[in-house]
């Protein structure tokens, strides 16, 4: 459903010309759960941004169901967007609005109703764990609910697709392994497509059903976890 096809991209010119990324084509299938595993500086963010339509590709393709969106503008561009959901390292909410606003928020800016918004809000809340902190700010949670919170906005328009830029990368191990079993649920019971980017193999080991290794803007290798990682 999600396919990469000769993906290049580089920054700068002439002297400080960078090639992030290199001919990358993969495939991921619907309800697959993609690790991406590389160096820092490998080209993860790149690539990640590249699926995201935040960049767009020198060269290649980005295709989601059948649909070439990497030459995509204006509502086009704005409709496949909102079907992409994503969780940073960060967390990235907003500090003045509450756990409810900041759920809410994606689904404000899509015009829904005030009485979707908050039905939506609420099965997203239990779905994650936090129906108890609605009414808090992010500064009075943990990171691991904090991240909670990232996960249930990134899925309030029902996307098809999750991306996760190293997203456990601030958590301490225990809490990594509760966010990760939270996302497994959510492949699970949603039927989501997720794209996790790392730099830990621990993750990529414990959810990933496939596992694509890049360096130096190059993909290295892509197959099962089992496959990939079976002599580490
Ligand atoms: P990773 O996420 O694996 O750490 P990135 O995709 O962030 O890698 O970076 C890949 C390469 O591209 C790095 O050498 C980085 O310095 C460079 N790079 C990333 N973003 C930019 C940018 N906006 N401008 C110039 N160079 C960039
Ligand atoms: P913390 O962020 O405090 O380190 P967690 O991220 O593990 O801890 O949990 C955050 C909240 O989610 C807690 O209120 C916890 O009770 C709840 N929770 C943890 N795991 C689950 C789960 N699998 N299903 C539902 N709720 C959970």
């Amino acid at each position: 459903m999600i396919e990469l096809k000769n993906v290049s991209k580089t920054y700068g010119k002439g002297q400080l010309r960078l090639q992030a990324l290199s001919d990358i084509s993969f495939q991921l299938q619907k309800g697959e759960i993609l690790g991406i595993i590389g160096r820092s500086g490998a080209g993860k963010s790149t690539l990640i941004r590249c699926v995201n339509l935040l960049e767009i590709p020198d060269q290649g393709q980005v295709i989601i169901n059948n649909t070439d969106i990497t030459g995509l503008k204006g509502k086009k561009l704005e409709e496949q967007r909102k079907k992409i959901g994503m969780i940073f390292q960060h967390f990235n909410l907003l500090t003045s609005r509450t756990i409810f606003d900041n759920i809410a928020l994606p689904m404000e800016l899509a015009g829904k109703s005030k009485k979707e918004i908050r039905e939506k809000v609420e099965e997203l809340l239990e779905l994650v764990g936090i129906a108890d902190k609605a009414r808090q700010y992010p500064a009075n949670l943990s990171g691991g609910q904090k991240q909670r919170v990232a996960i249930a906005r990134a899925l309030a328009n029902d996307p098809h697709l999750l991306l996760c830029d190293e997203a456990t990368s601030a958590l301490d191990p225990a809490t990594t392994k509760s966010i990760l079993e939270l996302l497994q649920r959510i492949n699970e019971r949603l039927k989501i497509t997720i794209l996790i980017i790392t730099h830990e193999m621990e993750v990529v080991k414990s959810i990933c059903h496939s596992v694509a290794i890049i360096d130096k803007g190059k993909l290295m290798v892509k197959g099962t976890v089992q496959e990939i990682l079976s002599d580490q």
